[in-house]
Parts: C-alpha cells; sequence; structure tokens
C-alpha cells in the first residue's frame, strides 16, 4: 500500500515542492487547503501536480478543521510547512503570525496526539530562530535568538516540537532550514523581488528596484533540494533535528550584482535603497552548517547560488514576456 502524506501549506513554495517529491516516491499525497477568495493553487499548476494531489479544507488556526483532515486522509507522515511566513509582515500581524505560525503548530502537534500519535511529524523550523546570530556558523547546538515575531513564534513551534517527542513520545522532527529559494517563491521575498526586477528591466517594464538593508548576508539554496532533507529526516530510525543549509552566505548586494550580470548589466544603475524596506530588527548574517545532515541523511544542497539566480531570473524573463 503507498504511504499517505499530509502537507500543510501545500500551496506554497515548499509544500508545491515537497508534493511533487513525494508524489514521485510513490505516496498518495492530501494537503490542508485554508480559504480565500481567489485560488491559490497556482504553484501546484505550474508544476504540473495539481489533479494528482488531493485537498482537504482546513486552517492551521482551527484545530476541529485539522482533526477532521487526520481522521479523513489517516497520514503516515504529516509535514507542517503552513505558515505566516514572511519576516516584514510579521511586525505589522504579529497577533495572526502567533496564531498561525506558533500556535498553529501546537494545534496541529495536539491533533496528531489525539488522532494519530503513529503518525510522523515534520515541522518546518527556520534560520530565523538564530536572528542576532551567537556563532558564526549556526548548527543544531547554537543558542536561538530569534529578531522578529516571526522568530518567536517559530521558536514557540520548535519547543512544542521537541516537547511532544520528549512529552508524548511522537515522532517529531524539525528541519532547522536556513533562506531557500526558487521560481516559485513569493515575489515579497528580496531574492525573488530581485529576479522579477532584472527581468522587468531587461524587457524594459521597470527602471529601478528598490530595496533595503542589501548589506544583509544569508545562506541561499534551492526549495527542490532542501525539501528532499525534510523527507529523509522522516524515514531516519529515531526523531531528531537538523540544519539544512549549504554552507556559504552571500550578501543582497552579491546576489543583486549575480542577478543583473546575468541579463548583462550592472545592478549599481537600477537599486535604489529605500528605507522602507529596512527592518525594525535585523538579522544581519546567516550562515549554517550542514554537516549533521550531510553524515546522517546522507543530503548535501546540489544547487549553487549563480545556478539558482539564473533558474529564478530566466524563470521570470519567461513569465514578465508573457504577460
Ligand atoms: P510560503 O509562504 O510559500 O507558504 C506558506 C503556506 O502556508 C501557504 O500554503 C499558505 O497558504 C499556508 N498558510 C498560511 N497560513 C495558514 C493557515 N492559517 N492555515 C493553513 N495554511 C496556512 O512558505 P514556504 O513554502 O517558503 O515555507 C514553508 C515553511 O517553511 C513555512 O513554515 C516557512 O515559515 C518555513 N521556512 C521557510 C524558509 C524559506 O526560506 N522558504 C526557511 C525556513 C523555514 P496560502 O497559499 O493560502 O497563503
Ligand atoms: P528572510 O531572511 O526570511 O527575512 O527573507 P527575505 O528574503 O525577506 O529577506 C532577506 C534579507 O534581505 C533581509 O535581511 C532583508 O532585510 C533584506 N532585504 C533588503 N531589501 C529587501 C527588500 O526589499 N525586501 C525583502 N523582503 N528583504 C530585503
Amino acid at each position: 500500500m503507498a504511504k499517505k502524506a499530509l502537507i500543510t501549506g501545500i500551496t506554497g513554495q515548499d509544500g508545491a515542492y515537497l508534493a511533487q517529491h513525494l508524489l514521485n516516491l510513490g505516496y498518495d499525497v492530501y494537503g490542508l487547503l485554508a480559504r480565500r477568495s481567489t485560488p491559490t493553487t497556482w504553484r501546484l499548476e505550474y508544476l504540473g501536480i495539481l489533479d494528482n494531489v488531493r485537498l482537504i479544507d482546513g486552517d492551521l488556526t482551527d484545530m476541529a478543521s485539522i482533526v477532521r483532515a487526520l481522521l479523513e486522509c489517516t497520514p503516515d507522515e504529516i509535514y507542517n510547512l503552513g505558515a505566516q511566513s514572511f519576516v516584514a509582515t510579521s511586525w505589522a500581524q504579529p497577533i495572526l503570525t502567533a496564531n498561525a505560525t506558533g500556535m498553529g503548530a501546537l494545534n496541529i502537534l495536539e491533533a496528531v496526539r489525539q488522532v494519530c500519535p503513529d503518525a510522523k511529524f515534520y515541522q518546518a523550523s527556520t534560520s530565523e530562530l538564530f536572528g542576532k546570530a551567537q556563532e558564526t556558523i549556526q548548527s543544531e547546538t547554537t543558542p536561538f535568538y530569534p529578531r522578529s515575531p516571526y522568530g518567536v513564534a517559530k521558536l514557540f513551534a520548535h519547543w512544542s516540537t521537541i516537547n511532544y517527542r520528549e512529552s508524548f513520545g511522537i515522532f517529531g522532527c524539525c528541519g532547522i532550514l536556513f533562506n531557500h529559494e526558487s521560481p516559485l517563491r513569493g515575489i515579497e521575498f528580496v531574492t525573488r523581488k530581485v529576479t522579477d526586477a532584472v527581468a522587468r528591466i531587461k524587457l524594459g517594464k521597470q527602471n529601478e528596484l528598490r530595496l533595503g538593508n542589501i548589506d544583509a548576508m544569508r545562506d541561499w539554496g534551492f526549495s527542490g533540494d532542501y525539501v528532499k532533507a525534510m523527507h529523509l529526516m522522516l524515514q531516519q530510525e529515531k526523531p531528531d533535528d537538523y540544519v539544512i543549509a549549504t554552507g556559504r552566505t552571500a550578501s543582497v548586494r552579491d546576489m543583486c550584482k549575480l542577478a543583473f550580470e546575468y541579463v548583462g548589466l550592472d545592478y549599481q544603475d537600477y537599486v535604489v535603497i529605500d528605507p522602507k524596506f529596512y527592518r525594525q530588527a535585523e538579522v544581519d548574517r546567516l550562515l549554517g552548517n550542514p554537516a549533521k545532515a550531510e553524515r546522517v541523511l546522507n543530503w548535501k544542497a546540489q544547487t549553487t547560488l549563480e545556478e539558482l539566480v539564473k533558474m529564478m531570473v530566466d524563470a521570470d524573463l519567461e513569465r514578465v514576456s508573457r504577460q
């Protein structure tokens, strides 16, 4: 019998790539679909898998709907990717972020405990937990110091998962994933904002790109690589937590330079610094050490930043020229 997986956040970047990966592995894939006034399934359509997944109505802030979803699909594996995931928005909507990103995880953990305690559970933790980083290179043992309501909500979700593992024996794993991007990344995140602008500028549809702190540094990987690590974590004998990263950091400025150079332009001619995009509290520099994931999961990031930027610019050139 095929294994069954339930993905929350299936309409998001990682949800779509994970669904595709699990379908390729022969899983029956279910997804929790939050009701919105306009369709949110464009990423599943983009990957050509919308008809291959089963969507169940539900919301992470509504535990009753999660219980119903678990009863309906009786999953072997649950991937909790649903969240208000944009750091900047978390200052404007801290309570919503706490409810969806923090309490949402506890709602699903508690539902799992009551409905299907033997199911394996993956929690989408984040390098934002390290925030004001206490070590130059962050690993599973680096102390946390979140810097945004998003980071604080994720910290609650992270420790709730560990607590349910230690208190109730739930097979819960946290993947502490560093930033990962793709052509399916939300347009508000800096990499996609840059590649979309590069495409528009190249095609004569935009004149400038307004950005905030371009000296911030991130360890950027490709979402398609990272979802494979999520699955691998749930295939281990024991549940554990893992840092997933490339082990290389670059600034937003470096990333801009790469994207503009790829289409033969100089970023300095187009990028305008706009304080509107500064953060209330910045995470200056993130750099992950993926040694444990490499050793235990036999996982390694496959896509370089240069390859990722090219992939994203190409996809945006295609999209913008079709519009
Ligand atoms: P996205 O923002 O692309 O996707 C978030 C998903 O969560 C969407 O499907 C969204 O649905 C859903 N969602 C939001 N609120 C609710 C709710 N109340 N109930 C049910 N579903 C909800 O994020 P990513 O795919 O990039 O990231 C996946 C997860 O990994 C997130 O938890 C994120 O915080 C975390 N993460 C991401 C990193 C990254 O670099 N991408 C790094 C580390 C962690 P809808 O489409 O309807 O809005
Ligand atoms: P995050 O790491 O989850 O916050 O991912 P983002 O892609 O949103 O931001 C990465 C870094 O880029 C942060 O340090 C931001 O301050 C910085 N940045 C600079 N300009 C911008 C901008 O215009 N938009 C966004 N989203 N981030 C920006």
